[in-house]
């Protein structure tokens, strides 16, 4: 059907991201409900449509790990894309909510990715480019299915300059200026597994104390005077403003997930954005450990920090923790009514 903004009314606030902001939405003339998310995008008429056009191959795509794309349109100044709406939310609130998720559960999410990415790719030779927690949805039928793929061109480079948040996910050849391939979809996918194993991300365990630091807003706090300066050099907004209330919450539910950890070479007290990038290409790759050692050994292989030694996201659909989660009886659906 043809969507129309008029035919939506907006119900409230699913979240925000770095480029709008995401609501629930019922499509009136059908009943049916949705997520429209909203982009502001500072770009030509021409650009605008152009976007639109891109955004066309989403009615094209057609898989159980891909959400469903109900349609796009123009409202001044703002693209609106109609998805799937997921009532579990995005796994970033669901460990958030509950603390971190189960390994098994974490092996359906590892299997659900690498699906919905080899069907993008083999497909319509998609690369996702933004595989993160909040980019990877639940439902309360227990299905799992990524969102937010790179498929046009020309919307990513309008919102280029608001590129920070997702920068933290990013592989190390990535950071250093390499094309974007497969395999950097499969290094975001390493690192948001540990982040949801462990309940916080992986890249904030030297972080002293008393702040608070497990989502990428606090991480960004500058370390010293000098650092905004280093941010807006790279053309990178400042921070956002930090929710005390959520921080403490945040902090209570930290304490309990303290005996399984990452550890971060080096033992500064806060990371800059810039100390993070740097971290991520010298440093050694994160690992989990104290967990089955075939999930351990899955993560590791998403680490490579050379590309050449990564696997595609085909090959990892063998591996052996991968054909484990495959069979594996956990009751998605049971799990997702927990929370
Ligand atoms: P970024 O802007 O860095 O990509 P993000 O993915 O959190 O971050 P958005 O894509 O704008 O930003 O999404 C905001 C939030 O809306 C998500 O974190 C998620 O919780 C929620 N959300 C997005 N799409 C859906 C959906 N289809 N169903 C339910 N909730 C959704
Ligand atoms: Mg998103």
């Amino acid at each position: 059907f043809d969507l129309r903004n008029e035919d939506l009314r907006d119900l409230h606030e699913l979240g925000q991201g770095n480029g709008g902001s995401v609501k629930k939405v019922e499509h009136i003339p059908t009943g049916k409900f949705m997520a429209k998310k909203i982009v502001l995008i500072d770009a030509k008429p021409t650009v605008r449509k152009q976007i639109l056009r891109e955004l066309q191959i989403m009615h094209d795509c057609n898989s159980k790990y891909i959400i469903s794309f109900w349609g796009a349109f123009l409202a001044d100044p703002n693209i609106c894309m109609c998805i799937e709406f997921m009532d579990k939310g995005s796994f970033d609130n669901i460990y958030k909510k509950i603390g971190p998720i189960d390994i098994d559960v974490v092996g359906k999410v590892a299997l659900a990715v690498l699906e919905g990415l080899t069907y993008l790719y083999d497909v319509h030779r998609i690369i996702h480019r933004d595989i993160k927690p909040s980019n990877i949805l639940c439902n309360s039928a227990g299905e799992i299915k990524i969102c937010d793929f790179g498929v046009s061109g020309e919307l990513i480079n309008s919102i280029a300059d608001t590129f920070v948040g997702t920068s933290t996910y990013m592989s190390p050849e990535r950071i250093q200026g390499a094309h974007y391939t497969v395999k950097s979809d499969v290094w975001s996918l390493g690192i948001s597994l540990i982040e949801l194993a462990l309940g916080r991300f992986p890249f904030s365990e030297s972080l002293s104390d008393d702040s608070d630091l497990s989502d990428f807003e606090g991480t960004l706090s500058p370390a010293r005077p000098g650092s905004m300066n280093s941010l807006a050099s790279l053309g990178l907004p400042p921070p956002r403003a930090r929710n005390r209330d959520k921080d403490k919450a945040e902090k209570a539910k930290k304490d309990k997930r303290k005996s399984k950890g990452v550890s971060l070479q080096g033992g500064g007290m806060t990371m800059s954005i810039l100390e993070l990038l740097q971290h991520i290409v010298n440093e050694p790759a994160p690992r989990l450990s104290g967990f089955p050692e075939q999930a351990e050994t899955f993560v590791d292989s998403c680490l490579f920090k050379d590309p050449a030694e990564r696997k595609t996201p085909k090959d990892l659909l063998k591996d052996e923790w991968i054909m484990y989660a495959r069979t594996a009886s956990v009751d998605l659906e049971a799990w997702a009514s927990t929370f």
